[in-house]
């Protein structure tokens, strides 16, 4: 179970283009001083008791605050990190802003897992953006994290200005071989109040297209798939701030936007399953119980793009032998069996092979 507190935009002393750390998170309150910290992790405890508990500190830039601030926040985690009532503190901050030091000081305050905003890898994305670092210093952060035992998360942010697919991929390539714990992919938006929104307006800036985020985020996910690397989050959560009418000004926003990714992926290989069975034919579809619904898509989009095609599935069962990653299609005639790790794959500019 994990406890957030956001710390939106606190600590951080730079303005990147896209960010609107109020809407991201839902609010720009003071830090929250250690008394609330001991009484939501109560609440929290209270409503699911005898689960390992995680506290997290998301937004902001953690390492960035000074440090008084830092020893304010961690302080009070240090009983219930002494008696097990907390297993451990996780926090986000920016790849410019770890040192051995620093680090040293957050493991020994119970930190074991840092998520750095990481964004791109491409340091024309990066000037672009106003991120105020270079991908060296990702590199270098990632390597002191993990040389300290630390878990950690990468955050990505596909479509930025000056980016394409090929470079978002690049990107995803060189973060998987920096051997990352996990990922979460954030397809750039373009959000009220922010330098980008004045670039979106002047026309020297277009975001993906909801279509294109999602072509680009199941190449993405499939890679990681492959590597065998968790991608905890795709897209960002919906919140009563994001949906304020106003605040998303353009950009692939969907409030199930991984499970379009999902079905995305599950539609190339339904594609190329159906490759060679002629028009008219009758059929079935079988994969795993959770997977039904990414096989058919929202509002059932798959099975009406692959009507395009001629074949449409009589229906669709849930197998329970079959893995998450396996879908099977079953005419009079002949059984055919695809998995999407092994017979699927994409171009560098993430277009399927189908
Ligand atoms: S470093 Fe993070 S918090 Fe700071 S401006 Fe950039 S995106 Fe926002």
């Amino acid at each position: 179970m994990i406890v957030p507190f956001f710390i939106s935009h606190h600590g951080c002393p730079h303005h990147c283009i896209f960010c609107d750390q109020r809407s991201i998170t839902g609010q720009c309150q003071p830090l929250p001083s250690p008394e609330i910290i001991l009484a939501t992790i109560a609440s929290y405890c209270a409503t699911s008791p005898g689960k390992p508990v995680e506290v997290a500190f998301f937004g902001g830039t953690f390492t960035m605050l000074p440090v008084v601030d830092q020893q304010r926040l961690l302080a009070p985690l240090q009983p219930l990190l002494n008696s097990g009532a907390v297993s451990s503190v996780r926090l986000s901050t920016r790849p410019d802003a770890i040192t051995a030091e620093q680090v040293a000081f957050l493991w020994d305050s119970g930190v074991r897992t840092v998520e750095l905003g990481v964004q791109s890898l491409d340091d024309q994305v990066l000037t672009a953006c106003q991120r105020g670092h270079c991908a060296d210093d990702v590199r270098g952060a990632v390597s002191i994290l993990r040389g300290a035992g630390l878990s950690v998360g990468l955050q990505l942010m596909p479509g930025l200005p000056c980016s394409s697919s090929g470079k978002d991929l690049a990107t995803l390539h060189e973060a998987i071989g920096l051997a990352p714990d996990f990922l979460r992919i954030y397809p750039g938006l373009v959000l009220a109040g922010t330098a980008l929104a004045a670039l979106y307006r002047s026309g020297e800036f277009a975001p993906l297209s909801l279509e294109e985020a999602v072509r680009l985020c199941a190449a993405m996910l499939h890679r990681c798939m492959k590597a065998e690397l968790p991608v905890i989050r795709i897209g960002l959560q919906a919140s009563d701030s994001l949906a304020e009418p106003g605040k998303i000004i353009a950009g692939p926003y969907h409030p199930a936007f991984r499970q379009l990714v999902e079905s995305e992926l599950c539609y190339y290989l339904l594609l190329q399953l159906c490759t060679g069975v002629d028009a008219g034919t009758k059929c079935i579809v079988r994969c795993a119980p959770s997977r039904v619904s990414d096989v058919a898509g929202q509002h059932r989009t798959n099975l009406k793009r692959l009507a395009a095609t001629g074949i449409v599935p009589d229906r669709i069962d849930a197998d329970p032998t079959l893995l998450p990653t396996e879908i099977v299609l079953r005419t009079s005639s002949t059984e055919r069996y695809g998995n999407l790790l092994t017979d699927l794959d994409f171009n560098d500019e993430g277009k399927p092979y189908v």
